[in-house]
């Protein structure tokens, strides 16, 4: 898992939490404020990698203040992965 990611002028902190699970949190969760993401450990990597593009559609949706309904950012943030997963190339060409 990366430890930092930045979107939308946001550098965040992508930290793995040990305790998620056993405090019914959600797999992940964000906090501008603390400027972290967190993401549950002890999960498979490819849902902590989708958890990870869930949060990160969540701030797009919080900074934009876009209100999307959270079973859209769930079917959009699934996309957005598939999208990237498909196509591995497709981060470092937009990059360059
Ligand atoms: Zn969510």
């Amino acid at each position: 898992m990366i430890d930092r990611v930045y979107v939308c002028g946001q550098d965040l902190e992508v930290i793995e939490e040990p305790n998620m699970q056993h405090t019914k949190q959600l797999l992940g969760r964000y906090d501008l404020l603390q400027g972290h993401i967190l993401i549950t450990d002890g999960i498979a990597r490819h849902i902590q990698e989708q958890t990870l593009v869930h949060e990160l559609v969540e701030i797009v949706d919080c900074l934009f203040e876009l209100d999307i309904p959270h079973d859209k950012i769930t079917t959009l943030a699934v996309a957005v992965y598939m999208v990237i997963k498909d196509n591995p190339h497709l981060m470092e060409e937009i990059a360059k």
